[in-house]
């Protein structure tokens, strides 16, 4: 199962070279067992590589999980639950169950990444984020050797968080997830603009496949392909603020948009902020913000991890002395 393999640059979808010390490829539960009890400061767990960034020579294991398989572990006439292996793709898991005709993640169609990163930041788009439809994750805590079920109170699900980037970050391997999927099929289409995309197509009475198809259509049009231009999509997060902070911009910028987030805070679009400091499309050397997002990114080259982590720390800089908010990056920053 093991193989010396050092260069990281085809194993995330940065483009950003990067080095490891030694790579493993993780096909089943028992090739895990090399590393119990290790020192998480020894490895890093790797999916699809889609939300990280090395910004140097790493000198730590890398566990790539290649773990696959898909069940149905229980079904009645309302929905499916399905037990889906970690190292399963996201999107082909997604058409997958839409083929079934089972539907919930219609909206996360075109995610990059795996089966098993999806709990780690909660993927969300569309107003759908994965904690709609779980119901508990099987895993490995490397530094116990103890495998363990976590159901959703457990897993702490968040905006673009989970235990998993807290208390368990680093050092607990999910091997498997199980969703409940509906038969019946439930649209959300309040969200950005698949009901104008529906509309325009004439599609009154849309089915999770249309919904689909719309969604992978709108990502297309605004996100860059990482075959062609590296990425790893939203590059921060949405700032969460208290309403004192919304009001004081308000009165600065009155056409702030913003989304309800817990109570007494907003959601503000990291995408806006960062456009209204003049970000949208600019380039330095082999680094920029992506003209069509914002919120992205990406490496028109050659760009190293370090210069891409340096772009992004001067936009948080301007967004910061502007606004006074702090941007958190949403990206996992391998050092
Ligand atoms: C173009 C583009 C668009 C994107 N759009 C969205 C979007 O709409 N919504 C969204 O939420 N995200 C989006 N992302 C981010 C990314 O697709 C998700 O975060 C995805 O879940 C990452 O999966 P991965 O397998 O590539 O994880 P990786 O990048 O390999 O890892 C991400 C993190 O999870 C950890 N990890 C990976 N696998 C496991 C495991 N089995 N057990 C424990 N920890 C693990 C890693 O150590 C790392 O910290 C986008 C990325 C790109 C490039």
């Amino acid at each position: 199962m093991n193989q010396a393999f050092l260069s990281l640059k085809t194993l995330h979808t940065f483009g950003a070279e990067a080095f490891g010390r030694e790579i493993h490829f993780i096909r089943s539960e028992d090739d895990l067992q090399v590393f119990f009890g290790m020192d998480p400061t020894s490895y890093y767990i790797l999916g699809g590589g889609s939300n990280i960034l090395p910004v140097q020579t790493i000198d730590r294991v890398i566990l790539r999980n290649e773990i696959k398989g898909r069940e149905i572990i229980h079904e009645d006439e309302e929905s499916v639950t399905v037990r889906i292996a970690g190292g399963e793709d996201w999107d082909e898991f997604v058409q997958w169950a839409l083929d079934q005709g089972w539907s919930g993640m219609e909206n996360l169609s075109l995610i990059p990444g795996t089966v098993g990163a999806a709990p780690v930041q909660n993927i969300g788009a569309y107003g759908v984020e994965l904690k709609d439809f779980f119901i508990r994750l099987e895993g490995v805590l490397l530094t116990e050797g103890k495998a363990m079920v976590l159901n959703k109170e457990a897993c702490r699900f968040g905006y673009r968080d989970s235990v998993f980037k807290q208390e368990l970050s680093g050092n607990f391997f999910i091997t498997r997830v199980q969703l409940r999927l509906n038969k019946k099929f439930k649209p959300q289409l309040s969200y950005g603009n698949i009901a104008e995309r529906l509309k325009e197509k004439n599609i009154t009475h849309p089915d999770a496949r249309a919904v689909s198809g719309v969604v992978r259509e709108i990502r297309r049009s605004k996100l860059p392909d990482v075959g062609v231009l590296g990425s790893a999509g939203s590059f921060f997060k949405n700032p969460v603020v208290d309403i004192d902070t919304y009001e004081r911009i308000l009165v600065l910028t009155p056409e702030v948009p913003h989304y309800p987030a817990k109570e007494g805070y907003v959601k503000i679009p990291a995408g806006w902020l960062i456009e209204q400091c003049g970000w949208k499309g600019r380039r330095i050397g082999a680094v920029g913000c992506y003209e069509k997002q914002a919120l992205v990114i990406v490496n028109y080259g050659n760009a190293s991890g370090s210069e891409i982590l340096a772009f992004a720390g001067m936009i948080i800089e301007d967004v910061k002395s502007k606004f006074s908010i702090t941007m958190t990056p949403e990206v996992n920053v391998w050092r």
